[in-house]
């Protein structure tokens, strides 16, 4: 894997420019969020919101917001935005969150220091974020490593076609990226303790930067969402919506934590400053009081109980939320969580979310993804058909004529082509 392609230059060496540096702001950010450093990898306009006709009714508009139209690099998806602010410590002399999140921070593990080589990460077989990170890692000009768990969720076992399962999808856009990659079954102690890896790199002369599955437990894993709370802000304004003006309702999806955190602690620091709405500690200026946004978060999983979800987002958004200028109590515990769309395990697609995945590529010729999207739309489609949203937005007072409700497609769909029975 480490033999460079002859006719290819190093880009990261390369003085022709990659993304645009002078980015044209799209929209302003608060100024202490705004000194937080953030190598862009997004493209410099904020991802596309359209509307979901299919979904809407008169009374209930539905948009989507394209977080997979959200970079030119491979397979774009919510992991990118999270990293755009995890580069600058990969690309810093000294980083200071490179270690795995089982070391304890006195703990010297490194006899090799200095900028990272090679960036390592972990999902399951059909993992999105290690595609993201394989290929932020050749964008940067490292190598990748990326440990694929193959007792994650049902998907192996339930497949049909298993040497589709374990080569097709992201696994072959992980090998196309040149990204080292090492399926384990639960039975390698490497599945449950990656640290062996970093130190077999180190001997091998590597500086390895570990990045936790889905970026959550980074310690800066949680800011990309916090800063594209702001970015639904800024185009709420531009669309002139219905209603409040507002997207009421916000639906995404929560698998390992770090996207519903991030935008809860941004949306918390949207209220503060503007005043109205969010939290009810909010004591901002305007005395205009808009309905709250609701951001729920649609559990994909039913692998952990709802309550270690509730406790692990309140954690992320409070982590992100110290870091642009909110105090711990400015986030209220009342993490809006759905447990009721999980099926069966992690990876598989029941038949109702098979339906919403046909549904929405058949109505809306959007692709959603089998392991997270679906999921979404499913949940978020029994929400406004069985009149939850409606009844919740009577319950907080929300007396609009018109409710605003957006999916976050958060990308993904490159899991397809490895789920040979979705057909
Ligand atoms: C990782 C991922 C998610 C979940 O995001 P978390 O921050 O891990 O909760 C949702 N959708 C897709 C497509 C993903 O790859």
């Amino acid at each position: 894997m480490e033999t460079k392609l002859p006719y290819i230059s190093n880009l990261s060496s390369s003085s022709i420019p990659r993304f645009y540096t002078i980015i044209e702001m799209a929209f302003a950010l608060p100024q202490l969020f705004a000194q937080i450093p953030r190598y862009p990898i997004l493209y410099p306009h904020p991802s596309p919101i359209h509307p979901l006709p299919s979904l809407s009714s008169r009374r209930i508009r539905v948009f989507a917001k394209r977080e997979d139209h959200s970079s030119p690099l491979a397979c774009a998806g919510n992991k990118y935005r999270k990293l755009e602010y995890i580069i600058p410590d990969i690309l810093s002399p000294s980083p200071n969150h490179h270690k795995h999140e089982h070391d304890k921070p006195e703990q010297e593990t490194e006899t090799v220091t200095g900028p990272a080589t090679t960036l390592v990460t972990e999902g399951a077989i059909q993992s999105n974020h290690t595609v993201q990170v394989s290929s932020l890692a050749r964008t940067l000009g490292l190598n990748s490593v990326v440990l694929l768990h193959s007792g994650t969720g049902g998907g192996l076992n339930t497949s049909t076609d298993k040497t589709a399962f374990l080569r097709c999808g992201n696994v072959q856009m992980n090998h196309l990226l040149g990204a080292e990659v090492r399926i384990l079954d639960e039975s390698d102690p490497l599945a449950h303790d990656a640290r062996p890896v970093l130190s077999e790199l180190r001997a091998r002369g590597h500086v390895p930067y570990w990045i936790p599955g889905g970026a959550s437990l980074h310690p800066l894993g949680g800011l990309g969402y916090a800063r594209a709370a702001m970015e639904i802000e800024s185009q709420e304004e531009r669309m002139k919506l219905p209603g409040s003006g507002r997207f009421d309702y916000v639906f995404v999806a929560c698998g390992s934590g770090s996207t519903l955190g991030g935008l809860i602690a941004g949306f918390t620091l949207l209220e503060k400053l503007r005043g109205g709405g969010n939290s009810s500690s909010s004591a901002g200026s305007g005395n205009c009081v808009l309905p709250r946004r609701n951001v729920i978060g649609i559990l994909i999983s039913p692998t952990k109980p709802r309550e270690y979800h509730e406790q692990r987002v309140l954690a992320f958004a409070r982590r992100a939320g110290a870091l642009i200028g909110l105090d711990p109590g400015d986030i209220v515990p009342d993490v809006r969580l759905d447990d009721r769309f999980v099926g069966t395990a992690y990876g598989v697609l029941d038949v109702e979310t098979r339906m919403a995945l046909e549904m929405m590529a058949q109505t809306e010729s959007m692709m959603l993804d089998p392991v997270y999207t679906a999921k979404v739309a499913r949940g978020m489609m029994h929400w406004v058909q069985e009149g939850e949203i409606r009844e919740d937005a009577q319950r907080q007072g929300n007396e609009y004529e018109e409710i605003n409700v957006l999916f976050i497609h958060t990308g993904g769909q490159a899991a397809l082509g490895a789920y040979a029975d979705v057909t």
